[in-house]
């Protein structure tokens, strides 16, 4: 009897649901399961707007993976992947070659920025620990910078994007500028933070009354919006807007684009068809022609409806822990020889942040603003943790004040 080989890639919300869903339910004899993800540290993405405005600390919103794996039944190994190899079984990586039985791909999101010229040269982005740490460093670096310059530019911030991430990130802005002002002995007055999202309207996933609430609030705390103004190109002086098709320069030393995201860019190289990194499930989350192979979270599209109806689910941390559950039960029945259930979402609702103590969402079908989005919000976040990790970790990293 040979135990399967069980291989996992990426260690984020996706791929660690599995893996902690997978130790509790297979015992060491039913498989032979391997992590394997970039770096030693999981971390929470959700919460790197606060790590980009520098709310947090970016290791307070990452845990060492080791902490919350059963290492006698699942071997963790920090590599880069960088090619699978369908039909050999195989995963080629940075720290040598795995092979597998049975392959859950979780590799995540990246940041897209459309081709927009200009854009991944100039602008930071909220992506991972890394660009986020990199984003708060610009912005801190440009205040200092304006103690001997006196450039205007170098106290302004142009957030491109009025979408989730943007809309996040602005609210923890409110928090984090007026702090960095004062230390830098800056009138905030003369800080300016302007958000430029092409679409004529933001936040689609929310009611008019709660969007308006969220940009009253913004507002409320200096940020100026301009919606329905495409962005066409990044330089080293800011962002370039195109209003009936005349082309202006917006000028600020720290930009930051939040308006896009794909799936992992290894997927169009390891799976045709794949789209924006993205590539379409069955409904047991496996795909087409290889019942062995499941693709989860952000680098998965899951139909929700039929035919021409159909539309892929949107890329949540929610559904990617959902998910995550799912595959790891999908295995134990595909080893027990039994049917492999469909996927179904359970969405408990969405909450947008707007600083530590406002928000707005829509939580069990009900809308929620204010204070009690703001503490739903670290509930939420709180949940994260304890689901994937139990009650220790969420007392270490939940979100308690
Ligand atoms: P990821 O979280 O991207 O994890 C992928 C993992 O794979 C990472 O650990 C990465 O390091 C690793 N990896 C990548 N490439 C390689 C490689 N080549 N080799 C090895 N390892 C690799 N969703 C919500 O549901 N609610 C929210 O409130 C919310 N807020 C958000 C706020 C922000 C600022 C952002 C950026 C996103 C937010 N999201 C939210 C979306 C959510 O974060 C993603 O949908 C979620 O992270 C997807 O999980 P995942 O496991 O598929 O991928």
């Amino acid at each position: 009897f040979e135990r399967k080989k069980i291989l996992v890639l990426g260690a984020g919300y996706a791929g660690l649901s599995t893996v902690t869903r997978l130790q509790k339910i297979l015992s060491f004899q039913d498989a032979d399961i391997t992590l394997i993800n970039k770096n030693e540290y999981h971390y929470e993405a959700t919460w790197l707007h606060q790590v980009a405005a520098g709310t947090i600390h970016w290791e307070e919103a990452a845990y060492p993976i080791t902490s919350v794996i059963n290492t006698q039944k699942v071997r963790f190994v920090p590599a880069e992947v960088t090619a699978i190899d369908r039909d050999a079984q195989r995963v080629e990586t940075n720290q040598g070659e795995f092979e597998y039985d049975i392959l859950v791909v979780a590799l995540g999101f990246e940041s897209e920025t459309f081709g927009i010229e200009g854009m991944d040269e100039y602008a930071e982005t909220i992506t991972n620990p890394e660009t986020s740490v990199a984003a708060r460093q610009e912005i801190e670096r440009n205040f200092a910078k304006y103690k001997t310059s006196n450039d205007p530019r170098d106290i302004s911030i142009l957030v491109g994007g009025a979408g989730f991430t943007g809309v996040e990130f602005l609210g923890e802005l409110t928090e984090s500028i007026p702090a960095l002002a004062s230390q830098y002995n800056i009138n905030y007055e003369d800080v300016k933070i302007t958000c430029v999202e092409a679409a004529p309207s933001m936040l689609p996933m929310f009611s008019d009354e709660l969007t308006q609430y969220a940009v009253d609030f913004l507002e409320s705390k200096g940020i100026e919006f301009k919606i329905g103004t495409p962005i066409v190109a990044a330089n080293e002086k800011g962002f370039v807007v195109k209003v009936n098709d005349e082309e202006t320069q917006l000028e600020a030393s720290s930009v930051i684009w939040t308006a896009g995201v794909r799936g992992n860019s290894l997927m169009e190289e390891s799976f045709e068809g794949a789209k924006r990194g993205r590539v379409i499930t069955k409904p047991d989350l496996t795909i087409e022609g290889y019942d062995n192979i499941f693709v989860i979270g952000d680098v998965a599209a899951v139909m929700n409806g039929e035919g021409e109806n159909a539309r892929p689910w949107p890329t949540t941390a929610q559904i990617a822990m959902q998910m995550g559950d799912h595959a790891a039960k999908n295995i134990k029945e595909k080893l027990d020889g039994e049917k492999m259930h469909g996927f179904s979402f359970d969405d408990k609702g969405t909450v947008c942040s707007l600083g530590p103590d406002e928000g707005i969402g829509v939580v069990f079908g009900r809308e929620v603003k204010g204070r009690r989005a703001a503490f739903l919000k670290r509930v939420v976040d709180t949940r994260a943790v304890f689901k994937i990790g139990g009650p220790f970790l969420a007392y270490s990293k939940g979100k308690f004040l």
